[in-house]
């Protein structure tokens, strides 16, 4: 997956407006954080859109939160580590909406202090951020429309995540070689980090250093994301892959060098280029800091 395409709010285009209230857009992971105010951010540009929560009470709240300031949107629960969960709410779209336009795949679970690198919870990191958000596209490929102006899959990476920061040369190998590239390939590399785990060689794994397990979950999403984006190609579904940059949430216990609204203003941006700009398979970074686009 390309990645060197840097977007700043300062130097994104103007985008001219394709989409209608008839479009369809999921966020997952939205009660909160980034996902909240990408949910906020694309109600304002009119898009229908549905807010979902692992928690119904926190979602409820951040549904009603949005209707006060005159923002409609919907509220559907969602764990995505949660099999029965994922299918009942795309049983739920696709009789409601008969399908959706746009899914971004955003929420994720972190269980380490900025610094720190704790691999006790690497198998809810990888089970939520990889196997979940895996679940869930697998269930809604059915349901995506298909139009002149392109479905769109955003899933919310990050750059701890990039090929640079593997070590392990096998497996940098079996990630970069895109004809060979397989899901089962992107499982056993993710088993294996998790055997490792457990018989506690993971340190001299070669994985990424800085929040170990969470890195790897992103490095499958990533691998994952450039597979799909190859494979629906033809059906005019673009994948694409997206690193907020380290933004003040409760993953980052607030710390950061911007806020979740900013990097909202970005994604959204980046999200709903029209389809003759729109590529497929590309890893952007959100940077406030370098104002500069190469795409
Ligand atoms: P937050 O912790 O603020 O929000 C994460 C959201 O994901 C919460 O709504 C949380 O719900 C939800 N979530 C966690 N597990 C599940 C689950 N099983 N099913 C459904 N929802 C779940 O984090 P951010 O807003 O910072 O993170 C958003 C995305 O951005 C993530 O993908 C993250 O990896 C990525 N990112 C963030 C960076 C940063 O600096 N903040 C940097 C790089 C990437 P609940 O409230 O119930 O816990």
């Amino acid at each position: 997956m390309d990645i060197d395409c840097i977007y700043a709010k300062s130097t994104c285009p103007t985008i001219r407006q394709w989409w209608s209230k008839d479009t369809v857009a999921v966020v997952t992971g939205a009660n909160k954080g980034i996902g909240y105010a990408l949910v906020k951010r694309l109600a304002e540009l009119g898009l229908t859109v549905v807010l979902t929560a692992r928690d119904i009470n926190k979602g409820k709240a951040a549904v009603e939160s949005l209707k006060e300031v005159g923002l409609h949107v919907v509220f559907c629960w969602l764990d995505i580590s949660d099999p029965s969960s994922i299918d009942s709410f795309a049983s739920w779209l696709q009789q409601t909406y008969g399908g959706l336009d746009i899914l971004v795949n955003n929420a994720a679970v972190s269980f380490n202090e900025i610094g720190a690198n704790s691999v006790v919870h690497a198998d809810t990191v990888i089970q939520t951020n990889f196997y979940g958000s895996k679940g869930l596209i697998e269930a809604l490929l059915p349901i995506f429309r298909q139009s002149a102006t392109a479905s769109r899959i955003l899933n919310i990476s990050s750059q701890l995540g990039l090929l640079n920061k593997l070590q392990n040369q096998a497996w940098k190998e079996v990630l970069m070689d895109e004809q060979r590239l397989s899901e089962e390939k992107i499982e056993q590399m993710v088993l294996q980090f998790l055997s490792q785990v457990k018989n506690g060689t993971w340190q001299e794994g070669g994985w990424p250093k800085l929040w170990t397990d969470y890195s790897v979950s992103k490095l499958a999403l990533n691998a994952y994301s450039r597979l799909l984006a190859e494979r629906h190609k033809s059906r005019n579904l673009r994948v694409n892959c997206f690193c907020p940059g380290f933004t003040r949430t409760s993953m980052t216990r607030g710390q950061g060098c911007h806020t979740a609204e900013e990097v909202a203003d970005v994604a959204a941006m980046f999200l709903l280029l029209p389809s003759n700009e729109l590529p497929t398979g590309k890893f952007f970074k959100c940077s406030s800091s370098k104002p500069r686009s190469k795409i």
